[in-house]
């Protein structure tokens, strides 16, 4: 039975990639340096560890008698939305640098076969409406639009440079906007995606939502189980280098905001703020990922009805919550 670490087990995608590994007959190590919010884990074992400290890495990857993981899957950031990335930009540097660093290192001294880092299509540059499809060597010269994005550069830097020196195989995916069910929906670190559900869920039928910038940035948004697939076929493939992962259904904020819309089945009206909106338009060439039969399978109405769905019952649920919390006769 191969063995899989998984770092960011608690976060939204780790815990996605848990189930898929469990799925594929693997015995699973989770850590994270808080639990899952949304899930009981589906690891075989799962351990709190801060891993921007090195002997927590080395703890982590250790299966004691000299023994250690057929595979590491790094996905431990500090992150959030654009929200998150333009205000925390230092936190965001050290602590992903730190885990980062440490845990390349100890994987590649311990003697870990494979290595996924998860990377972000943040490392490449702004682009225009209609620009033609950069892919995985357009990243240089590089031209992040912000310091998230100049991390995970690094960090892909420090993981392949490690790949040269030690008997290790790294393989890196650029995620391209991931969403769908389990993932931060509130607190000031969630993706346009959940926010806009949370809106759209909180709003009276009638009402209007708040929607930053002008509605007319493009991107492509991935479901979470077509990216954890793209994620594990990447990792048993021979594909070097960094590959991007993403759905090729490229949508203005305001489509996106209508597709939410159309799942609630309320009638809403949009207000365009002020807001941190980060690049203007997307466009990737996947014929990488795609050349191991790859696609992703989920259309953008499907995976966003699924998402509205699980993030209405949280409101929901929150809302009973409160309401039970500010009641005359206390908790109901
Ligand atoms: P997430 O925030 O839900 O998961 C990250 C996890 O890392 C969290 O559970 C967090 O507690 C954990 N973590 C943070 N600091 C830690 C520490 N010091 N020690 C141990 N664990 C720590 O985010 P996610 O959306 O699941 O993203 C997973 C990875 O994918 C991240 O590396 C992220 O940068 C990358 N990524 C995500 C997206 C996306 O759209 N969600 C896009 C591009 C790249």
């Amino acid at each position: 039975m191969k063995r899989a670490l998984v770092c960011g087990a608690g976060g939204f995608i780790g815990g996605h990639l848990v189930k898929k590994l469990k799925r594929e007959g693997y015995w699973v190590r989770g850590v994270d340096i808080k639990e899952h919010e949304f899930a009981e884990t589906q690891a075989d074992e799962f351990r709190l560890l801060d891993l921007r400290e090195p002997h927590n890495c080395w703890e982590a990857l250790n299966l004691g008698n000299g023994e250690t993981f057929d595979e590491v899957y790094q996905l431990a950031a500090d992150m959030g939305g654009m929200g998150f990335i333009h205000t925390a930009e230092c936190d965001i540097m050290r602590n992903s640098a730190l885990i980062n660093n440490h845990m390349i290192d100890a994987a590649a001294k311990i003697g870990v076969g494979r290595y996924f880092f998860s990377s972000s299509v943040c490392v490449y540059r702004d682009m225009e409406p209609g620009e033609p499809a950069l892919d995985e060597d357009d990243a240089y010269p590089a031209l992040p639009d912000n310091e998230y994005g100049w991390e995970k550069l690094y960090a892909e830097r420090m993981a392949l440079a490690y790949a040269r020196h030690y008997p290790i195989e790294v393989r890196i995916a650029r995620f391209q906007n991931c969403y769908g069910p389990e993932g931060t929906w509130r607190g000031g670190r969630e993706k346009a995606p959940a926010a806009i559900c949370r809106k759209v869920a909180m709003a009276e039928d009638g009402g209007t939502i708040p929607v930053w910038g002008d509605g007319t940035a493009i991107r492509a948004y991935t479901y979470v189980d077509d990216l954890v697939e793209g994620v594990y076929l990447l990792m048993q493939s021979d594909l070097q280098g960094p590959t991007i992962i993403g759905g090729d259904e490229y949508v203005t904020v305001d489509e996106l905001v209508g597709t939410v819309i159309a799942a609630s089945g309320k009638e809403i009206k949009t207000e365009h703020v002020e807001g941190p909106v980060g690049v203007q338009a997307r466009n990737f060439d996947k014929s990488k990922i795609k050349s191991l039969g790859w696609e992703a399978e989920t259309s953008l109405r499907e995976g966003i009805a699924r998402t509205y769905q699980w993030i209405e019952e949280q409101v929901r649920q929150t809302q009973g919550e409160e309401g039970r919390r500010s009641s005359p006769f206390g908790r109901m």
